[in-house]
């Protein structure tokens, strides 16, 4: 008679599963059919099928270990019973047999596997990789769960919050809020890098503002997470699009300097670049082969410093510092906003100024107010001192005391009257600076004037035969292409695209 060892699994999680009873009835008549004899039964009970870490599981190898010269058969109703990994099944199939000489038998399936036939063999792996895509369907439940939970109900899933948030709430209800001391932080980050900061400055800038991220790549990570810009990343699900999907949490950057971000990280630049009061294009300025130029001082016979740019490959480019930024100013200098932002400029600046002369208007007017008052005062007492009233003493006293307010009155009064004056002159004699290029440029501090040159012309600034050339231009320096080579700075050539 053949003897049979048996072993039941039943996991509450998979509704699919058999009961112990129902698995125990199906595995009895098999035993009955096949006139065996059952050894021992071992069962698991809420375990799942992934896992060969089963307190039953380990003591049937134990039993197996011990007694399997008395045992012909292993027994489960479904193949599944055993594992879920196709793999790591088929093995423990193949082991039993050759090691111990046990045969697995399936009996819901009616096989008994038998390595050394390669048909049965191969119906045993397929029973297993049924049984794993089942595992699949599930993991695609799951994914499809996360799916749904981030495109529609726009929740951020990670277990950590994001540097600058912290997470409330738990379950469903759990949602994103933003830590206001981190967010400075973030914040400072984006703002400091659009403007051209380098990433080693802010570095050191928020670690000095109590940024504690480890890794090396911190700063970056921030800088590329969209959670920042209110946005959720999700990978794509079956025929439904990935992407970027609106979360419902509060961003802390807009969506637009995000996206001007990403581009710009994105660029690969080689060089870092360090900035140079001296060098104020390192970086900036491009080589015409697309190289940024590099730029450094060398040192005359006489002992003075010249500084050059260069590109990488020598032969391209070795300008003159000096030269170019001549050249540069000269270019700005051609530059002007045109008529129209001109005239807006000088609206807003009016309504301003207006805005402040009404109110020093107001100001002056209560403060004659004062000043009549105080004269009436004073002229009482000077009568009374005329009339005998009051001593001397007092007279002095009250005497030196309104003048001194009249005084300082009057004093505010012309120059409250002076800064109207003012105001009015100042926006007429430099609103021609405030649209002139030059100027603007020459005013600025270093990131400025890197930030102010890469806008201008679009991060496309390339020097090429002595002169400059760009295919980019902001719209609101284009009017006048008078300047297309007769300037002999600034070669303007729109790229077809
Ligand atoms: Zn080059």
């Amino acid at each position: 008679m053949k003897k049979v060892i048996r072993y039941l699994r039943f996991s509450r999680l998979g509704q699919s599963n058999g009961s112990i009873e129902a698995q125990q009835l199906c595995t009895d008549q098999w035993i009955t059919f096949n006139n065996a004899e059952l050894v021992d039964t071992f069962i698991d009970i809420g375990k799942s099928a992934r896992t060969f870490d089963r307190p039953d599981f380990i003591r049937l190898q134990k039993f197996i270990l011990k007694h399997y010269q008395k045992v012909d058969y292993l027994l489960v109703d479904q193949l599944d019973r055993f594992s879920r990994n196709a793999g790591e099944a088929l093995t423990t199939v193949k082991d039993l047999q050759s090691s111990y000489g046990i045969q697995v038998v399936s009996a819901t399936e009616g096989i008994t596997f038998d390595y050394d036939t390669p048909g049965s063999f191969f119906r045993a792996g397929l029973q297993f990789l049924l049984a794993e895509e089942d595992n699949i369907n599930r993991s695609i439940k799951i994914r499809k769960g996360l799916y749904t939970a981030k495109v529609q109900e726009g929740r951020h899933l990670h277990r950590t919050p994001p540097f600058g948030y912290r997470k409330n709430g738990i379950g469903k209800k759990s949602h994103l809020v933003i830590h206001e001391d981190e967010a400075k932080i973030v914040r400072f980050i984006y703002e400091n890098y659009l403007h051209g900061m380098p990433l080693y400055v802010i570095k050191k800038e928020v670690h000095d503002m109590g940024f504690n991220r480890k890794s090396n790549m911190a700063v970056e990570n921030i800088l590329r997470n969209p959670v920042y810009a209110g946005l959720l990343k999700v990978e794509p699900f079956k025929e439904f699009p990935g992407g970027l999907f609106p979360g419902i949490h509060e961003p802390l950057i807009d969506k637009e300097t995000w996206r001007a971000i990403q581009s710009k990280i994105n660029k690969p630049i080689k060089e870092r670049v360090i900035l140079d009061e001296e060098l104020p294009l390192r970086g900036v300025l491009k080589c015409h082969c697309g190289n940024p130029l590099t730029g450094a001082p060398s040192r005359s016979k006489t002992g003075r410093y010249f500084y050059y740019y260069k590109c990488r490959l020598s032969k391209h480019n070795n300008i003159s510092a000096i030269k170019a930024h001549e050249q540069l100013l000269a270019t700005l200098s051609l530059m002007r906003l045109p008529e129209q932002i001109i005239n807006e400029i000088i609206k807003h600046c009016q309504a301003h100024i207006n805005k402040g002369l009404r109110s020093n208007r107001l100001k002056i007017i209560t403060q004659q107010e004062l000043v009549f008052e105080i004269e009436k005062k004073l002229s009482a007492v000077e009568e009374k001192w005329i009339m005998n009233e009051i001593s001397k003493d007092s007279f002095e006293k009250w005497y030196s005391e309104y003048s001194n307010k009249l005084n300082s009155l009057r004093e505010s009064i012309e120059k409250l009257k002076y800064q109207v004056d003012k105001a009015i002159n100042i926006l007429e004699q430099n609103l021609d600076l405030l649209v002139d290029m030059k100027h603007i440029y020459k005013q600025a501090a270093l990131l400025q004037k890197r930030e102010l040159i890469r806008m201008i012309f679009d991060d496309n600034l390339y020097y090429e035969n002595g002169i400059y050339k760009t295919p980019t231009l902001i719209s609101a320096l284009q009017h006048h292409f008078l300047f297309r080579k007769e300037g002999g700075y600034l070669l303007y050539e729109k790229s077809g695209i």
